[in-house]
């Protein structure tokens, strides 16, 4: 392992991580003394649109992988409707290689409660709830542990700490689909029916929750907020670029020698990251990687140098997604990953369009046959115009998330294909994944 060089550890920039090492910060005595709810204090003598202008001038965006302008968002919502208001956090996380919100609702579960109060203080919402995937069985338990501590210190509930508002924050478990991460799959779920998106106009800020006007947000973009309100548009802004604003929570895997979570200013560089990650494993040279789950198009080695910003990667015709970079060396295949990718696409397609579920399931059966030494180069044609029949033409973002692995690795890796095709590389699975396909 290599030791990160001093200005490349100079980046890290601990804010949303800073109290995950410390024990014992899910209970709400430790966080209120490491600054807890300091924040919300300060955010309820301040009229609720001025803090959506802070947070519109703190440039945040969404965390959730889109990087919509949080601040933007919020102000769809519309005031004096007459209308309930809710707010709801995407907690569903649930993209291959993400995990950030996972251990920041584990360790630091009041950080989360507490921007939840500020944000609905701030769009008049007086009931929130946390959406949480069925299988973060620990995370849900520590925040159902928090939020009752803070409705027990009167942060939650009626009249918080006087000032009048009054918030109920429930958290729900779903049952484990991908799909329910889609916002408005999510809110379908929520309601109690089965989750499917549903068509989008109109946005969850006009019609969500109930069809009243509901604010969407992921873990870390709502985490984010009682920094910014202590902290100032300006301090925030100090950290990342012109655009892509804040620090970000990184996550490495695959072959590097300390994967996990590395909080840095939005622009850091995967060589960089990778550094701080204690170098490539030994005998791995990199070969290809996700900037942001598998959902986003894939990078190879020549893209080392990217700033990783919402605007670097986009240049580099991908997204900046999730920030989960899954780490691919020499001795990875691109096309066995893409199958693995698939299945689990496949198995989580909700079913409601065409493209999506027929064209997985296509997919799936024939990279099957390849990686079993029985693909023809007429497969590598079928691919292509299915991924492209896929993308754009599906009702949400799974179908694109689908093709796109699929679209990435023929473009960068055909040879990897025609390989298995002309039986220079040994069939990775047996006849009997071909059973049923
Ligand atoms: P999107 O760009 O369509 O929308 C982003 C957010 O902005 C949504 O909340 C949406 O309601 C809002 N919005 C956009 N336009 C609006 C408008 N005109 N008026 C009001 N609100 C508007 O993105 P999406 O389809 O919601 O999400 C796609 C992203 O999800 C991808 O970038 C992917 O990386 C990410 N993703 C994340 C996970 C995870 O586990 N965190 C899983 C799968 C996908
Ligand atoms: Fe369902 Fe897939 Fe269509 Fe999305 S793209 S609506 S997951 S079938």
């Amino acid at each position: 392992m290599t030791q990160p060089r001093r200005e490349v550890l100079e980046k890290l920039t601990p804010v949303l991580t800073k109290r995950w090492l410390s024990p014992d910060a899910w209970k709400i005595d430790v966080y209120e003394r490491l600054d807890g709810y300091a924040a919300l204090k300060k955010a309820l003598d301040v009229h609720p649109d001025d803090l959506i202008q802070l947070v519109k001038d703190s440039g945040l965006r969404g965390r959730g992988g889109a990087g919509f302008p949080t601040g933007l968002k919020w102000s769809f919502i519309p005031q004096g409707d007459g209308k309930p208001h809710y707010l709801v956090v995407n907690a569903d996380e649930g993209e291959p290689g993400t995990c950030k919100d996972l251990p920041l609702m584990t360790y630091d579960p009041h950080a989360l409660v507490e921007g939840i109060i500020i944000a609905s203080y701030a769009i008049r919402a007086s009931r929130a709830f946390i959406y949480i995937r069925g299988e973060a069985v620990h995370a849900a338990r520590r925040l159902r542990a928090a939020v009752k501590q803070a409705y027990a210190k009167g942060y939650l509930g009626t009249n918080i700490l006087g000032s009048g508002f009054d918030l109920d924050l429930v958290v729900h478990s779903g049952a484990g689909a991908y799909i329910c991460g889609e916002e408005t799959a999510l809110l379908d779920s929520l309601e109690g029916f089965r989750g499917q998106p549903r068509l989008r106009p109109p946005f969850p800020a006009i019609a969500g929750l109930y069809a009243s006007p509901t604010v969407v947000n992921n873990v870390g973009t709502i985490a984010s907020v009682p920094y910014i309100v202590l902290g100032g548009a300006d301090w925030w802004k100090s950290m990342g670029t012109e655009k892509s604003t804040g620090p970000m929570i990184y996550s490495l895997s695959g072959r590097v020698v300390n994967p996990g979570q590395y909080e840095c200013g939005l622009g850091i560089t995967l060589r960089e990251l990778i550094e701080l990650a204690g170098g490539m494993k030994p005998g791995h040279e990199l070969k290809f990687w996700t900037p942001g789950g598998s959902s986003t198009p894939l990078l190879t080695a020549e893209h080392i140098d990217t700033p990783m910003d919402f605007e670097g990667v986009a240049a580099q015709g991908s997204l900046l997604g999730t920030t989960a970079m899954q780490i691919f060396s020499d001795k990875d295949c691109p096309v066995y990953a893409t199958w693995r990718w698939l299945e689990f696409y496949h198995h989580e397609s909700c079913g409601k369009c065409t493209p999506c579920r027929e064209g997985n399931y296509w997919m799936v059966r024939t990279y099957r046959r390849i990686l079993s030494g029985e693909g023809t180069h007429a497969d590598l044609d079928t691919l292509q115009d299915t991924a492209d029949n896929i993308f754009g033409r599906s009702f949400c973002g799974l179908g694109d998330g689908a093709a796109t692995p699929v679209m990435s690795t023929l473009k960068f890796f055909r040879q990897d294909y025609l390989d298995y095709i002309e039986g220079r590389t040994a069939p990775r699975l047996s006849a009997k994944a071909l059973v049923g396909a």
